[in-house]
C-alpha cells in the first residue's frame, strides 16, 4: 500500500513540486491521482561495500624532506599506474614487482620528482538509491547518477521528473532515478566497475524491461550500462533475451544508434523550433553552454552543425570564452582525446579565454544551454542573463525563484522536460529493438526522434498559447486551460492530462 503522503515541510522536494501542484491546481487534476503523484511509489535505499585498489598519496611538502635522499623509482609497465582527478594514482596489484627499479623508504616512493605514500587499498561503503515515482503508463524508467552530491529528496525529484517527462515524451513508461553517492573521477575503472556491479546485485530483484528500466545519466555512461547488464543476466541463461533491462548501451551490444546523441539532439529539434516560430534564423545565432559532457558537448556539436556559434563553455573545472566562436570539434579534442587532461574539463583549453563562472552567465547572447546539474541558475543570476531563450539540457537547472525572474523579464524557457526529452525517447526506441531484435539506422532513430519531440513541443507550445491547433499530428484541444501560462507551466499540464487519462480509464487497483 502506498503510504499517505509524510512530510509537507519545505525542502528541495517540496518546492521543485510546486509546479506539478500549480497545474494540478490550474486543471482541477483528481484528488486521489494527485495523492498518487505526490509522493513516489517506492524509495529503496541501501549501501554498496567493496575493496579499492591501492593507491600511491602525494606527500605533504612537510614530509618531502624527510625522504630528500630516497632515489627514484621506474615503473617500467605505465599501465600499472593510474592516474586520478585528486592527484593520487591507483597502483595496480604487482606493479612494484614487475621490471623497474623500486626503492621504497618508509612506505614513500619517488617516481620522476614527485614523492608518494603508498597507501593500502581499504573497503569503502557508498549509500545507493533507487527512486520508483510512478508507474501508471508504463515501466518505471529512468537515469542512474554517480555523484558526490546526491540524496534522496534529490532523487525524489528527478524520478518524478522522469514520469513528468516520459509523458510529455508520450512514451508508455513512468518515472524513476538512482544512483550512488560518490565521486567518480576518484575511482579506477576497475573500482567502478566492482561498485556497479555490486549496485546491480542488489537492485536486479527491483528492475527489469517491464518493471524499472535504468540508463545513463551524469557520472555514468554506456560502459556502466553494459555493467549492469551483465550483473542482470549473469546466471540467468533466459535473462540473456532480456537486453532492453538498461538503455543507453553501446551499439555493439543491443544499444540504439543515435542514442549517445540523442539527449543533444532532441534539445537541437527544439532550438530549431523555437527560432522557426520567431521568424529568427539560427544560423549566426550566438550561445553559451554549461557542461561539457554527454548533453553538452553533443548538443554543441549538433547546434553549431546548424550554424549557431559557441561563443563561453563553463563546467566543473574551468570557463572558456571566444566571443570569435568556439570550435567545438577542436574542443571536444581537448576535453575527450588528450591522456593530459585526467579532468576532462574545457579549463585550459588554449584557444579560449579564461573567464569567471559569474561572468559567464551575464555573457550576452542569444541563448544558453545549462547542461550541468541542477540548481545552477538561481534568481541573481536569471537577473543579469542577456539571453533570450534558455533550453535546458540538464534536468532541473532553473531553481523556481529564477523561473519568476525570466517570465518577468520576458527571458523564454524550453523546459527540461522537453528540451532533454531525446534521451528517453531514443531510449524507447532502443527497448522497442531489443524487444523485436531489431536494429534500425540512425537515420530511422533520428527521422522518429524529430517528429516525437517537435509534435510534442508544439503542442506544449499550442497549450502556453491558448492555441487550438488540430493538424494530422496533433490536437491541442483537450489540453488547453482557457488562458496563456507559461511554457513550464503547459509542459506539465501536457504531462498530467496523459497521467490522468490512465487513472480515469484504467481505475486504481483497491
Ligand atoms: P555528464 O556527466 O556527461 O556531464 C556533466 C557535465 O557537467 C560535465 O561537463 C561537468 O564538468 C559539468 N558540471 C558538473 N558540475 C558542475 C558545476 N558545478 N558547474 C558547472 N559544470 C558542472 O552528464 P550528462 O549525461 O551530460 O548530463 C548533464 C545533465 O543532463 C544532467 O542534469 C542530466 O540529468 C541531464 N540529462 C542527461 C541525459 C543523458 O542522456 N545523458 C538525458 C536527460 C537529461
Amino acid at each position: 500500500m502506498k503510504p499517505e503522503p509524510t512530510s509537507k515541510t519545505h525542502s528541495i522536494y517540496t518546492e521543485a513540486m510546486e509546479v506539478f501542484h500549480r497545474a494540478a491546481d490550474l486543471i482541477g487534476l483528481d484528488h486521489r491521482v494527485r495523492l498518487e503523484l505526490e509522493e513516489p511509489d517506492y524509495e529503496h535505499i541501501f549501501y554498496v561495500t567493496t575493496q579499492l585498489e591501492d593507491r600511491l598519496v602525494p606527500l605533504a611538502d612537510s614530509e618531502a624532506a624527510t625522504y630528500s635522499n630516497l632515489a627514484p623509482s621506474s615503473i617500467l609497465e605505465k599501465n600499472m599506474i593510474v592516474p586520478l582527478y585528486d592527484g593520487k594514482l591507483i597502483l595496480r596489484p604487482g606493479a612494484l614487482r614487475g621490471a623497474g627499479v623500486v626503492h621504497i623508504e618508509g612506505g614513500v616512493i619517488r617516481l620522476g620528482p614527485k614523492l608518494f605514500r603508498i597507501e593500502k587499498g581499504t573497503t569503502e561503503q557508498f549509500k545507493a538509491y533507487r527512486v520508483q515515482h510512478n508507474q501508471a503508463r508504463g515501466p518505471y524508467k529512468g537515469g542512474v547518477r554517480y555523484h558526490h552530491g546526491v540524496s534522496l529528496d534529490l532523487f525524489k525529484i528527478l524520478a518524478a521528473e522522469m514520469t513528468w517527462k516520459t509523458s510529455i515524451a508520450n512514451v508508455p513508461f513512468g518515472g524513476g532515478k538512482g544512483g550512488i553517492k560518490i565521486d567518480p573521477r576518484l575511482y579506477s575503472r576497475e573500482e567502478l566497475e566492482a561498485i556497479t556491479l555490486r549496485y546491480m546485485y542488489r537492485l536486479k530483484q527491483l528492475v527489469g524491461p517491464n518493471l524499472d528500466i535504468p540508463a545513463p545519466d551524469v557520472g555514468t555512461n554506456g560502459e556502466v550500462m553494459a555493467w549492469m547488464f551483465r550483473q542482470y543476466s549473469d546466471g540467468e541463461r533466459e535473462r540473456h533475451a532480456l537486453r532492453g533491462v538498461v538503455t543507453g548501451k553501446d551499439v555493439q551490444i543491443g544499444g540504439s544508434e543515435g542514442r549517445v546523441k540523442a539527449t543533444g539532439q532532441g534539445l537541437a529539434y527544439c532550438v530549431e523550433d523555437w527560432f522557426a516560430e520567431k521568424g529568427i534564423p539560427l544560423k549566426g545565432a550566438r550561445f553559451i553552454l554549461q557542461g561539457f559532457g554527454n548533453v553538452g558537448s553533443n548538443a554543441a556539436e549538433i547546434l553549431s552543425g546548424m550554424g549557431a556559434k559557441l561563443i563561453a563553455v563553463n563546467d566543473a573545472d574551468g570557463t572558456i570564452y571566444d566571443p570569435k566562436g568556439i570550435d567545438v570539434a577542436q574542443l571536444t579534442q581537448w576535453v575527450y582525446n588528450n591522456p593530459e587532461n585526467v579532468k576532462k574539463s574545457v579549463g585550459g583549453y588554449p584557444m579560449g579565454q579564461v573567464i569567471s563562472k559569474k561572468d559567464f552567465w551575464e555573457l550576452e547572447a542569444d541563448f544558453a544551454v545549462p547542461a550541468a546539474l541542477g540548481n545552477e541558475i538561481d534568481a541573481s543570476i536569471a537577473e543579469k542573463m542577456k539571453v533570450k531563450m534558455i533550453a535546458e539540457g540538464a534536468n532541473h537547472p532553473t531553481e523556481p525563484a529564477a523561473d519568476a525572474v525570466l517570465e518577468a523579464r520576458k527571458i523564454e524557457v524550453i523546459p527540461d522536460v522537453i528540451a532533454n526529452a531525446g534521451g528517453v525517447t531514443v531510449s524507447y526506441y532502443e527497448w522497442i529493438q531489443n524487444k523485436r531484435m531489431e536494429h534500425w539506422t540512425e537515420a530511422e532513430v533520428n527521422g522518429r526522434l524529430e517528429r516525437a519531440i517537435k509534435v510534442n513541443y508544439a503542442l506544449i507550445r499550442d497549450i502556453a498559447a491558448n492555441r487550438v491547433t488540430r493538424t494530422g499530428d496533433r490536437d491541442s484541444t483537450s489540453f488547453l486551460v482557457g488562458r496563456k501560462i507559461s511554457s513550464r507551466q503547459a509542459a506539465m499540464v501536457l504531462a498530467l492530462k496523459r497521467i490522468e487519462a490512465h487513472y480515469r480509464l484504467e481505475g486504481f487497483s483497491q
